[in-house]
């Protein structure tokens, strides 16, 4: 079992099952909602992650998204795709222990920042990763 809650503490989550989809994104949604030029994050099955302590606040980020938020700190939680029902993407680095999930590709690449310079030798995919 995963762990992890906001930076104020307020929300708590746990994930169960495999983690899978670890990537680094670099899509400007995700840039601007989190003001940071990169976010990682990583899936697993919708019915394994619970929200345990206090209630997040919500606001669809797109179309086809909807995020999760700490309404008191902040710190962005989660990201459900509609088109995408099973799964639900949540952020690395607010797991208790974000170093046990290491991102394992890059996606939306197209939208790297010229000053965000890749030496890591992973995968990058321009936009979403194929057949996902
Ligand atoms: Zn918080
Ligand atoms: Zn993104």
């Amino acid at each position: 079992m995963l762990y992890g809650g906001c930076l104020c503490g307020a929300i708590r989550f746990e994930a169960g099952g495999t983690p899978f989809h670890r990537t680094f994104c670099h899509c400007e949604t995700c840039r601007r909602s989190t003001g940071a030029p990169v976010v990682a994050w990583f899936s697993v099955p919708r019915a394994q992650f619970r929200f345990t302590q206090g209630i997040p606040g919500r606001f669809r980020s797109s179309a086809h998204g909807t995020r999760s938020f700490c309404p008191q700190c902040g710190s962005q939680l989660t990201f459900e795709n509609d088109a995408l029902p099973q799964e639900i993407d949540v952020t690395t680095c607010t797991l208790d222990d974000p170093a046990q999930l290491p991102p394992q590709d890059h996606t939306w690449t197209r939208s790297r920042l010229d000053w965000v310079h890749l030496a890591d030798g992973l995968p990058e995919h321009d936009q979403a990763r194929p057949g996902n």
